[in-house]
């Protein structure tokens, strides 16, 4: 089957539609060749690098149209690593954890092996649903995610008690609306919404969470240098990290910034853009009779991650390979999840066009596969 050759004219322009890594711009790539040796291979503590450094934080600062007093902070080691630096230093002594699917729960599993901490107060709902929040009394900390990306599902965020609100925003920030103003710590790795490389973390972090940093900071608890969010804060604001960090993830986050707030004017903008892109593939989705949108309440479904599920009668496994040969790539089912299902990323960066062209190769692979 594999060697069923799509036409050329309904190929999208680009074939990545893969949920993190995801699709880098081509003019990004294009600008860090042509940029590239005046910055690579030299040292991050001198201005050329650290302006590129600046200029991620002031881009981030205009999209998200950062509420007055927040900061950006970045941290090398991406979201993995966050979540143990927030066990560490952002944690007082209990979590309120939302878990809804593979990465949600991650963060849970970090805060339940700190020995320094009690055990995470766990909230879980079904995969493909979301939990509500809810005050969760004796937690310093209420832990979201923006979207479950292994499910594509996205979370409403919002206060509802005196607890930090963290919110892990990997795959969600830069394509999901938000109101910063209802969060604490805002943070996200670069390799998906943002269109980067991985191994670096992006963070919104409130007055009140730079003050939780430095509260725990003069505790006497033992803290990792390469977790301690006091150092990752300190380098921040010198435009700089700790330990050295991946200058063409840097680059190329910021070339992909400046590109959303000249293209789009700012994150609504964007958002708006992704609501068409999700209404287009969601629509296909439930047009087709072999098809349908996984998360059944249109308004938990994804705007950046589009879970389909597919018939039993046709299987996603076999699209897919077919799709692979033809260079369209990475819309597998995220595998944990064990469903016949097509799980498209579609972030900023993925043009709409390439979106309906990927359902009409879907279209015709699934017609063939069926005749
Ligand atoms: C991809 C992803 C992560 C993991 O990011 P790393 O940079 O690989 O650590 C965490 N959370 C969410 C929501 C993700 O989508």
């Amino acid at each position: 089957m594999t060697d069923l050759v799509l036409p050329a004219d309904l190929l999208p322009a680009d074939g990545r539609f893969g949920c993190g890594p995801s699709k880098v711009r081509p003019q990004a790539l294009a600008h860090l060749a042509e940029v590239g040796d005046q910055l690579l291979g030299t040292s991050h503590r001198q201005p050329r690098v650290k302006d590129q450094v600046r200029r991620l934080q002031q881009g981030l600062n205009e999209l998200f149209g950062a509420p007055e007093g927040y900061e950006v902070l970045l941290s090398v080691g991406g979201a993995t690593a966050f979540w143990d630096a927030a066990a560490f230093g952002l944690v007082e002594r209990r979590s309120r954890h939302y878990v809804f699917g593979e990465f949600s729960g991650k963060f849970a599993t970090a805060t339940a092996a700190a020995p320094w901490l009690e055990s995470p107060d766990v909230v879980e709902a079904e995969a493909g649903s979301r939990p509500l929040p809810s005050p969760a009394a004796g937690c310093d900390v209420q832990a979201f995610t923006h979207n479950e990306t292994s499910t594509g599902v996205m979370q409403d965020l919002r206060r509802v008690d005196d607890a930090l609100v963290l919110v892990d925003a990997t795959s969600g920030a830069g394509g999901l609306p938000v109101d910063l103003t209802q969060t604490d710590v805002y943070y996200f790795s670069l390799q998906k919404g943002f269109a980067s490389e991985g191994g670096l973390v992006a963070a919104f972090v409130s007055p009140a969470a730079v003050e939780r940093i430095g509260e725990i900071a003069a505790s006497d608890r033992y803290v990792p240098t390469f977790l301690d969010l006091a150092t990752a804060l300190d380098n921040s604001r010198k435009h700089q990290t700790y330990n050295t960090p991946g200058v063409a993830t840097i680059f190329l986050a910021a070339e992909q910034v400046d590109w959303m707030n000249d293209t789009f004017g700012g994150l609504d903008g964007v958002v708006a853009e992704q609501r068409s892109k999700a209404a287009a593939i969601y629509g296909w989705a439930e047009s087709r009779p072999w098809a349908a949108p996984f998360v059944t309440d249109p308004a938990a479904r994804s705007l950046v991650v589009a879970t389909v599920d597919l018939d039993d009668a046709v299987s996603a496994d076999q699209v897919n390979a077919v799709l692979r040969a033809n260079g369209i790539l990475d819309t597998d089912a995220y595998r944990k999840l064990g469903r016949n299902q097509l799980r498209v990323g579609m972030f900023a960066a993925v043009d709409r066009a390439d979106i309906e062209a990927y359902t009409a190769c879907v279209d015709h692979v699934v017609e063939r596969l069926a005749g």
